[in-house]
């Protein structure tokens, strides 16, 4: 498995302030040229972000690193045609009202058949899952996961988020949250300097 780290900090009005890592070979397996790092400085990290509840969820994690200055992890997948690819994102607050977006690769294999190439389309009537990749078929109510789709993927979609992962990024805030409540129980307050 090859290894694979991405880095990205963000200020609290969500602009790339920086990205490093395998950033750019990461965008370029992805086939996202227009997200090579010397073109998405300065830009909204929200600008790179397909589908309106997945930039709300980022934007409610991040926001919430940002006042509760502890850090949020997820486990997400970002798949290409032939691997399937599981990743740890963590959050972590940083100074001056930024975050540290990582995004680490934890887990990869292929799949037995590997899926059609696909892109995004507001309008496409087949839609992905942005945290976990299992795709609803248009009329269809349920989610299949991409380890069973192969070559019935769908070419063009639009990401939306599963109600699985919606309650997985629910339960990553409220760690965040409780943790915080937790933390000034027992130290009487805020431990750091
Ligand atoms: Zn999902």
């Amino acid at each position: 498995m090859k290894f694979l780290q991405v880095y990205a900090v963000v200020d609290s009005n969500y602009r790339l302030l920086w990205v490093g890592g395998e950033w750019d070979e990461f965008a370029l397996q992805n086939a996202a040229r227009n997200a090579l790092a010397n073109t998405v400085l300065s830009t909204s990290l929200m600008a790179h972000i397909a589908g309106e509840e997945t930039r709300a969820l980022t934007a409610q994690m991040i926001d919430t690193v940002l006042k509760q200055k502890r850090p949020l992890r997820l486990e997400y997948r970002c798949d290409s045609p032939s691997l399937a690819r599981k990743f740890q994102l963590t959050i972590q607050p940083m100074k001056d009202n930024r975050a540290l977006l990582v995004h680490d690769l934890r887990d990869a294999w292929h799949f037995s058949t590997p899926l059609n190439l696909w892109r995004y389309d507001p309008a496409a009537p087949d839609c992905k899952c942005s945290f976990c990749g299992n795709v609803r078929f248009a009329n269809a109510s349920d989610w299949t996961t991409c380890d069973e789709i192969g070559d019935r993927h769908p070419t063009v979609v639009t990401y939306e988020v599963c109600a699985g992962c919606r309650a997985e990024v629910a339960k990553a805030i409220e760690e965040v949250l409780i943790g915080t409540s937790a933390n000034s129980a027992v130290e009487g307050g805020n431990i750091e300097r």
